[in-house]
């Protein structure tokens, strides 16, 4: 699954290239697209802005409409100059929305729908998000009295849940954790507050490294390919994907483990990251 910040950055590319231009052409795959197409063509409407919000990304046009699209696992969005050849199959095409001079081009999107505005504040899914970790209001301690709700849930599923802070993937999740020291596996209630606050905090500057322009990732997320947001495991992450390969720090063996209900891999280092629950720390009498 994209991470927020891809999504983020692919919706300020199409903000850029789409925003305050007339929409040329609209084709899509899904027949709830096409039918509302047909009856108040998108065709001559103006493109607003495009944005994120956790990861869905947003496209609000001219006429009260709004194109919601969620990426899930294998969704993206590319841009292309009209005319340009796309880097994807024409079967993976879902949406083209395209202007005089650009083609925005949704390839395997499992998640689209459009929406009027009013509709998009009482939709539930987005209603319910959590904190947006890259918005520019982001609430820290609302985060941290969300992750506090959930006192046996493991830290790492609690930062996949998109409804404590939302814009988190699975990349990123094993990453920060190991930054901050955390086994994965430990339940919310044995994590200090201080250690809290790290870890969302953490979570914020890492995120908001990688969508600043001009500005290189972080050392250790040179391996995540801003393009495919995809993980190279030959680059520099810290524990993401590097099953069996010694720890950066310490040269202990990574772990992977499959955890939580969707079953997402988590990566750690099981000598800088702890014991996974607070009685294994006591030692012996
Ligand atoms: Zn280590």
């Amino acid at each position: 699954m994209p991470e927020g910040d891809t999504i983020f950055r692919a919706a300020r590319t199409l903000h850029r290239a789409l925003a305050g231009k007339a929409v040329t052409h609209f084709e899509s795959m899904f027949p709830s697209l096409t039918r509302i197409h047909d009856d108040a063509p998108l065709t001559g409407r103006t493109i607003h802005s495009v944005s994120a919000k956790g990861k869905h990304l947003l496209m609000e046009f001219s006429g009260d409409l709004i194109l919601r699209t969620h990426m899930r696992m294998n969704g993206s969005w590319h841009i292309y100059r009209r005319g340009e050849r796309w880097q994807r199959s024409r079967r993976d095409m879902r949406i083209v929305v395209a202007t005089s001079d650009y083609e925005a081009v949704g390839f395997n999107i499992p998640v689209a729908e459009f929406l009027p505005s009013r509709e998009l504040t009482r939709h539930d899914e987005l209603r319910r998000l959590g904190p947006d970790v890259l918005s520019g209001t982001f609430d820290a301690a609302e985060v941290i009295r969300r992750i506090r709700e959930r006192p046996s849930m493991p830290i790492a599923d609690a930062l996949l849940n998109q409804r404590v802070i939302a814009g988190l993937g699975n990349v990123y999740k094993s990453e920060i954790l190991f930054m901050c020291g955390v086994n994965p596996f430990v339940e919310v209630r044995h994590i200090d507050g201080g250690k809290l606050q790290e870890i969302v905090a953490t979570a914020r500057r890492v995120l908001a490294t990688n969508v600043l322009d001009g500005v290189a990732p972080m050392t250790t997320y040179t391996g995540y390919r801003r393009t495919t947001g995809r993980a190279d495991p030959k680059q520099r992450l810290w524990v993401y994907s590097r099953a069996r390969l010694p720890c950066r720090r310490c040269g202990t063996a990574i772990r992977v483990r499959k955890q939580g209900l969707d079953a997402r891999l988590t990566y750690w280092c099981p000598r800088c990251q702890g014991a996974e629950s607070p009685e294994a720390l006591t030692p012996e009498p």
